[in-house]
């Protein structure tokens, strides 16, 4: 935090030169405040925000900041609007850079704030004076007590679906929010939904390499595979009827889905214990993957045509919102059409329980009330993970050799392992908890998970600062991980051509390509040698690895790192290259749940009134979790959630 500051003065004095410099080409004379506190004009300056530049013009009359507009910002939608609505609006009222910032979008908020900084520098403004000028406000505090059927706490993906089906099922929901907007880690992720559908998928080309991976499983014996061996055998059968018909397009299966998140899953931890994920929690989260998105199709949420596979996804499934914050706006109605309520700024500090029976939540709102909500069907938990608390991360982390405290992570500030604190101060089972998920591409630089350029697996092709490829780099998220943080200062160069930015998950059109390279996020050289030497490694090793990759795909077979599914080479220029770094992206352990999301106790007991869905829970992905599998995860168990509660009211 205290480097991203650091950073973000730096940037915004480096903006005031530049804004210097351009006064002086223009002739303008230096701005300077004669008389008052500024020179009166209008002035630009910029801040550095999540994922990039926050751009503002001010105006300024001799004794006021008149006007702010923010003129161009790449942060998220929805959880930075309050930050954009917010900051400029409460800067103009107090005339002071001392204004609070939002929560769930402080760094939105200080880009904005450090933006206005350099443009009042430009202005003559004393910014120092500024932002030590505090105004008091005069707000009345008022406490909240009320009566409802649901309470849900959290609104991220899991908490919106639980609280939406309780809506729909005629129950009075509350939900509450810490920060000042709904939207979680779930929208700051890439928002692929992992499920099962024949129907789509059939209409895909199968990728090169997937026959093969799916003979494999043919090979694989029943007496591994304990809970799961009856899955096995139903999707061996699946497989030979595939492999022994027409294989041009995509084969995919609920059994497939269910045998890859096991595979995937199943890690030791430190301590030796074998760790799969719950059989029972698996089927289910694959078998309704696709009902669920359905359900949400019905409120209204939208999906592309497209398929897609996030990294570490082992398969082509992951269905896209046209629009990531449908999966919020849509359930929001859903919710309010049926009277229920949304409080956001509301931060859940503990539960009620009474006889044995959790009954309400106690909360705070940000200005200091108090707030009491009774439940009489009961608590939904969905408050996320614990990724934005570094402290409890490193605490628990029983798998990876170490998690350094200033690991940087894609997660948002305000999941903080709340939920978790909250169950076990309950009597809640925790499971799970040893094992955090890094997320191998995360930008080096910005930490950000969608930094860069997302292309799907099949056409990733990771090189170390030696220019040489260090993995399959169609492996899953942990082993990416393991292997990255074995290279040097754990840095590595993802590389691509034109083609394949092109033709990346994130859809990317040039101008997009052109502003992450403005923004240093990506590389970009018309010649492999010429990025080579723009990235500090050999051209000729970096071409020879190239070379040597496009044989692989060739031949459909990598003898080095065993990479097995292929996609396209690396030929058309332009070429990029996207420095990436692991960081903590999601913890797997939480809260026991049992199949109708129902806490359970250390003795495995349900908790009356108790539910939990999405990743505040634990059991379900064990060591390692899918790409594109948390979103199936948070809407199938968070839907199951809010009925459960619904129906118990
Ligand atoms: P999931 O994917 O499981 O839905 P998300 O990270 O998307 O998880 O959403 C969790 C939400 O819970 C976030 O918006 C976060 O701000 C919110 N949250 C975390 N702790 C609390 C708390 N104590 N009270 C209210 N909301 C909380």
């Amino acid at each position: 935090m205290q480097r991203f500051f650091q950073k973000a003065i730096s940037l915004a004095l480096c903006g005031v030169l530049v804004i210097a410099i351009a006064s002086c080409v223009n002739s303008a004379p230096a701005a300077k405040a004669e008389t008052g506190l500024y020179k009166a004009g209008v002035y630009e300056g910029s801040g550095k925000g999540n994922n990039g530049p926050v751009k503002v013009r001010v105006s300024v009359s001799t004794t006021a900041v008149t006007d702010i507009t923010i003129v161009s910002h790449e942060e998220t939608p929805g959880i930075s609007d309050p930050a954009r609505e917010r900051i400029p609006a409460e800067i103009i009222k107090t005339q002071s850079l001392a204004v609070d910032v939002v929560t769930g979008a402080s760094h939105s908020s200080q880009a904005i704030i450090d933006a206005v900084a350099a443009a009042l520098t430009a202005a003559g403004g004393d910014v120092a004076m500024l932002k030590s000028k505090v105004v008091k406000k005069n707000v009345a505090i008022k406490d909240v007590e009320k009566n409802t059927d649901v309470v849900v706490i959290g609104g991220g993906g899991a908490g919106m679906a639980a609280a939406a089906a309780a809506a729909q099922k005629g129950a009075k929901v509350i939900l509450v929010e810490k920060a000042a907007a709904l939207g979680g880690n779930t929208l700051a992720s890439g928002c692929a939904w992992n499920a099962a559908d024949p129907e789509k998928q059939g209409t895909i080309r199968t990728l090169s390499g997937q026959v093969n991976t799916l003979k494999n499983v043919l090979k694989m014996n029943e007496s591994d595979f304990g809970d799961y061996a009856g899955t096995l055998t139903v999707l061996k059968d699946q497989i030979r009827t595939y492999v022994s018909g027409d294989t041009t397009y995509m084969f995919d299966s609920v059994e497939w889905h269910i045998i890859q998140a096991y595979l995937g899953g199943k890690r030791q931890d430190k301590s030796g214990n074998w760790i799969s994920g719950n059989f029972a929690l698996v089927k289910k989260l694959c078998s309704e993957s696709l009902p669920a998105l359905k359900w949400l199709e019905s409120l209204g949420v939208v999906f592309t045509a497209h398929l897609s596979a996030p990294v570490g996804a082992m398969w082509t499934r992951g269905h896209n919102p046209t629009q990531k914050i449908s999966y919020f706006d849509m359930p929001s109605k859903a919710i309010r059409a049926a009277g229920g309520e949304i409080m956001l700024e509301t931060e859940a500090k503990s539960l009620i329980v009474e006889n044995g029976r959790v009954v309400g939540v106690k909360a705070m709102k940000k200005d200091g009330s108090q707030v009491l909500l009774r439940a009489k069907g009961g608590v939904v938990m969905a408050t996320g993970g614990f990724g934005a608390n570094a402290s409890m991360v490193a605490e628990y982390n029983d798998y990876w050799p170490s998690i350094p405290l200033d690991m940087k992570t894609t997660c948002v500030s305000t999941v903080t392992g709340d939920g978790i604190t909250m169950g076990k101060a309950v009597g809640a089972r925790l499971v799970g908890m040893q094992f955090t998920q890094l997320m191998p591409t995360s930008h080096a630089r910005t930490g950000q998970l969608l930094d860069g350029i997302l292309v799907p697996p099949q056409n990733y092709v990771f090189v170390n600062q030696l220019g040489k490829r260090f993995v399959n780099e169609y492996s899953e998220r942990d082993t990416l991980a393991f292997a990255a943080l074995s290279q040097p200062n754990g840095l590595f160069y993802h590389i691509a051509d034109t083609t394949m930015a092109l033709n990346a998950n994130n859809k990317p059109d040039q101008a997009y390509l052109d502003k992450q390279v403005k923004n240093n996020i990506i590389i970009r050289a018309d010649t492999i040698e010429e990025l080579a030497k723009k990235i500090g490694i050999d051209g000729a090793t970096l071409t020879e690895t190239v070379h040597a990759y496009n044989a692989c795909v060739d031949a459909g077979e990598d003898k080095a790192f065993g990479k097995n599914v292929f996609g396209l080479k690396i030929k058309d220029a332009p070429f990029y290259a996207v420095p990436e770094k692991p960081a903590i992206h999601h913890t797997m352990g939480g809260l026991a749940i049992n199949t109708n999301a129902q806490v359970l106790d250390v003795s495995g007991k349900v908790i009356s009134g108790f539910y939990a869905a999405g990743e505040v829970t634990g059991g379900i992905h064990a060591g390692n979790r899918l790409g594109g599998n948390s979103i199936a995860d948070i809407f199938v168990f968070g839907r199951t959630a809010g009925l459960s509660a619904a129906a118990a009211r």
